[in-house]
C-alpha cells in the first residue's frame, strides 16, 4: 500500500532515533552558557505541542531547538517550522530532522537576537520556544513592544523559569506583578498552561520552569508602547515607594494621577494594567511628551 505524503512523513519522524541517541551520537553535552536543559519525554513535548492554537500546516517560528525535542513534537503536528539555533553542534540531528519531515523544517544557524524573525517566519506564524533562560526575558520584551500592533506572530508558548513565567501572568497585588506582566497582560491574552518540576529537563535546571501562552489582541486602551513602559519603569523602578515619589521625575505625571483619581499614596503593584495605560494615554495628549 501507498500512503499519503503525511502519512509518509509520520512515518519517517516516527521511526527517528531516541533523542537520548541523538545527542549521544552528536557527543551533545548539554552547554550551561547556551542554557541547555532539553526536554527528552516526547508525550510531555507532545502535550506543550498540544496548548499551541495550531492547525495542520501553520507556519511555527522555533528558537533554539537545540537536538529537536519539541520541533518533532510540532512537525508531528502537522506545523511547518522554522528553527533558529546558536549551537551548530544540533545541526546535524536537526538536519536528519528536516529530511524527515519531507521540507518541513528549515533551520537557520544563528543568534535568535540578531535574526529578524518576522522576515524568516512570516505574517501570522506562531512563536514556540523552551527559552534558554539567560534570553528568555529579552526575546519576549522585544517581541511584545513592536510598534505594529497586531503583530507579525498570531501565539507564543513559551518555556520559561516558573519565576519569570509568574511575573509575566501576575495579577495586580501580588509580588511578581511588574513592568512585564502590564506589558504582556496590556496587548495579551495570557496564561500559564503547563508546571514543570526541574526534574523533566536532561540536565535538570535548579529552579522549576513553567509553559506560558500569549495571544495578541488590541489593547484596551492603545498608546504608544514606549509611553507606557516609561511609566511602568518609572512605578516599578521604586516599587515600594508612594506613586507620588516614584513617578515625581516623569514630567505631569502626577497630574495625570489626580486626573485620573487615582491616589497618588498608592504604590504601583496596586494598579491595574487599565490604571497605567490611563496614565499612558493622558500622557500622550501632553506637549511635554510629543
Ligand atoms: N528546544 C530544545 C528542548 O526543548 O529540548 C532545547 C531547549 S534549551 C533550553 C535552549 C536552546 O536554545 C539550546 O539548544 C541553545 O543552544 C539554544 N540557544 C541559546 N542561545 C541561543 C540564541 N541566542 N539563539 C538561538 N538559539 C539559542
Amino acid at each position: 500500500m501507498i500512503g499519503s505524503p503525511e502519512e509518509d512523513v509520520a512515518k519517517a519522524l516516527a521511526a527517528l532515533p531516541p533523542l537520548r541517541d541523538e545527542i549521544a551520537a552528536e557527543g551533545l553535552r548539554a552547554d550551561k552558557a547556551l542554557g541547555q536543559n532539553f526536554l527528552l519525554d516526547l508525550n510531555l513535548l507532545a502535550r506543550i505541542v498540544r496548548s499551541i492554537p495550531l492547525a495542520p500546516g501553520d507556519r511555527v517560528y522555533e528558537v533554539g531547538p537545540g537536538p529537536g525535542g519539541l520541533t518533532r513534537a510540532l512537525l508531528m503536528a502537522g506545523a511547518e517550522v522554522i528553527a533558529v539555533e546558536r549551537d551548530a553542534r544540533a545541526l546535524p540531528i536537526l538536519q536528519r530532522l528536516s529530511a524527515a519531515s519531507g521540507g518541513r523544517l528549515k533551520i537557520v544557524h544563528g543568534d535568535a537576537l540578531e535574526v529578524d524573525p518576522e522576515a524568516l517566519a512570516g505574517e501570522g506564524a506562531h512563536i514556540a520556544a523552551n527559552l534558554p533562560y539567560n534570553i528568555g526575558t529579552l526575546l519576549l520584551t522585544g517581541w511584545l513592544t513592536q510598534a505594529r500592533w497586531l503583530p507579525w506572530w498570531r501565539s507564543a508558548t513559551l518555556m520559561f523559569q516558573k519565576e519569570v513565567a509568574e511575573r509575566i501572568a501576575a495579577p495586580p497585588g501580588s509580588s511578581a506583578y511588574g513592568r512585564l506582566s502590564v506589558l504582556a497582560q496590556w496587548r495579551c491574552d495570557v496564561r500559564i498552561e503547563m508546571l514543570l518540576p526541574a526534574r523533566a529537563f536532561t540536565p535538570p535546571p535548579k529552579v522549576d520552569s513553567a509553559v506560558v501562552r500569549l495571544v495578541p489582541r488590541q489593547p484596551d486602551i492603545p498608546v504608544p508602547v514606549k509611553l507606557l513602559e516609561k511609566v511602568t519603569a518609572a512605578a516599578f523602578g521604586q516599587r515600594r515607594k508612594m506613586l507620588r515619589q516614584s513617578l515625581k521625575g516623569l514630567p505631569d505625571a502626577l497630574q495625570a494621577l489626580e486626573r485620573l483619581g487615582i491616589d497618588p499614596t498608592r504604590r504601583a503593584e496596586t494598579l491595574t494594567v487599565r490604571d497605567f495605560a490611563s496614565v499612558a494615554q493622558v500622557l500622550a495628549e501632553d506637549p511635554a511628551y510629543s
